[in-house]
């Protein structure tokens, strides 16, 4: 597990984040760091868009 402490600085999850703003966050979050994993839950609403459902 490596954090990627630069990214996260910039990179900071809003207050009171959106569905749509974590969504991003993660999947972001998921390219540059690997310090935590990516919640089922998210996954999952990724998932449902790139089908475009
Ligand atoms: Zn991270």
């Amino acid at each position: 597990m490596k954090i990627n402490k630069e990214w996260h600085m910039k990179n900071k999850m809003p207050k009171n984040p959106t569905l749509e703003e974590r969504i991003k966050w993660h999947s972001e979050h998921a390219k540059h760091c690997s310090c935590r994993e990516m919640p089922e839950s998210m996954r999952k609403e990724i998932k449902k868009r790139e089908k475009g459902e």
